[in-house]
């Protein structure tokens, strides 16, 4: 029998409902505390790579995503034009069954792991927050923003980049360093011959497409930018074509024929975060961007939360002071999400730097998803 019997998870995002999920397999109860009234996930697709699937496959939530998602073995490299000069094969982490990677609607995603967790158990609530933390002995008192209280064996803040439960917590740390880069996105119909990712390389910027199901892609182009100023929301369909002047061939023909409204335009600048350690006061922890930010440049920051969610579950599970158990799950997680902050900032910086040679962003690519192949 487990020693923690409830845990308080706070967001309702990736981390926080895969959270729900792997906690609820292990019999362990779960209140999660969503600050939105209702779900308002945006309608853009992510990756999922194979080390992200694998650690779905041992929470048994792969099936399901594999299922409303479109599956790929490499990405392919081509110039502003759209010549292919090269592809990064994929290792397939899930065995033959399954394929190496899939890109998948944010929707779809979170549909799957909000029905899951609700189905094993965990207690949702929309429109609440913490807004006080008390620990004490063995165990944390928490205050909704409804005024009500609970009492957990663990809080874990999963509530993004802007943690509350980080500033409850720990007070003031360090800043988000910005990057420099803007990542702009939207989705489209699916060309049929777009069957994998696809990444196109400019003069002055990278766009590329990614199937996400049989119907739908999502462009991304990823722009050096001086400050992190929010743009004109009308003029979003715009300024995003004005990005792609520079690419040509069917497919960029295709994604600026259809970034035609300024709604469906997203558009974010990038920052970079990784929480020094520890990452938990007595036993209250964060996870996912709460404890590291990262760009998208190895689709993984969503992998590594949803690492971190089937690590600290697994944690949780065995015996042990909560605490301990915390310091323990930091020292195994921390390394390996510093390897995908910093080689996600290191590849921006790399494509500022036209004088390097592309060919030196695969290596450093793929020798990265080798390390991240390993078991965690
Ligand atoms: C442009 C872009 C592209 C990306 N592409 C990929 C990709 O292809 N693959 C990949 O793996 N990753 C990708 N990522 C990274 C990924 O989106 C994030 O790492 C992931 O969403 C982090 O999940 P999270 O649950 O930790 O945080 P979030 O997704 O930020 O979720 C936090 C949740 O907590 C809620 N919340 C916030 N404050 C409170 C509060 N006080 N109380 C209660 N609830 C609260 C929020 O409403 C939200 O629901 C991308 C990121 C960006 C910006």
């Amino acid at each position: 029998m487990a020693k923690v019997r409830k845990v308080l998870v706070v967001g309702g995002g990736i981390a926080g409902l895969t959270l729900a999920v792997a906690l609820r397999r292990r019999g362990i109860g779960v209140d999660v505390v969503e600050i939105q009234p209702r779900w308002n996930v945006l309608g853009v697709g992510i990756s999922l790579t194979g080390q992200t699937l694998r650690a779905l496959k041992s929470i048994d939530l792969i099936d399901p995503c594999v299922a409303v998602s479109f599956g790929f073995d490499r990405i392919v490299f081509a110039d502003a034009t759209g010549r292919e000069f090269g592809a990064l094969n994929l290792p397939k982490l899930c065995g033959p069954d399954y394929p190496a990677t899939v890109a998948i609607a944010r929707s779809a995603l979170h549909d799957v792991l909000i029905r899951t967790a609700q189905q094993l158990g965990a207690i949702v609530r929309l429109g609440a927050t913490v807004t006080g933390l008390d620990r004490v002995p063995d165990s944390v008192d928490a205050t909704f923003s409804d005024q009500s209280r609970g009492s957990y064996d663990a809080v874990i803040g999963c509530d993004g980049f802007h943690s509350t439960v980080r500033k409850l917590a720990f007070g003031d740390v360090p800043d988000a360093s910005f990057t420099g880069l803007a990542v702009w996105r939207a989705t489209m119909p699916r060309l049929p011959e777009v069957q994998s990712m696809q990444m196109f390389y400019g003069p002055h910027t990278k766009a590329g497409v990614n199937p996400h199901s049989r119907e739908e892609m999502f462009l991304f182009l990823v722009q050096p930018i001086t400050s992190g100023e929010r743009l004109a929301p009308e003029r979003m369909h715009i300024l995003l074509s004005e990005q792609l002047a520079d690419f040509s061939g069917p497919v960029m023909e295709h994604a600026r024929a259809h970034i035609t409204d300024p709604a469906k335009v997203d558009y974010r600048p990038m920052n970079a975060f990784l929480l020094p350690r520890p990452w938990h006061r007595g036993s209250i922890a964060v996870i996912g961007d709460a404890a590291h930010t990262t760009t998208p440049h190895l689709a993984t920051g969503a992998g590594i939360a949803i690492e971190d969610a089937v690590v600290l579950a697994e944690m949780l599970a065995d015996d042990g002071p909560v605490p301990e158990t915390l310091e323990r799950f930091a020292e195994r997680r921390v390394s390996r999400c510093r390897l995908v902050v910093d080689t996600a900032v290191q590849l921006g910086e790399m494509e500022k730097d036209k004088s390097i040679p592309i060919q030196a962003h695969f290596d450093l690519m793929g020798s990265t998803f080798r390390k991240l192949a390993e078991p965690i």
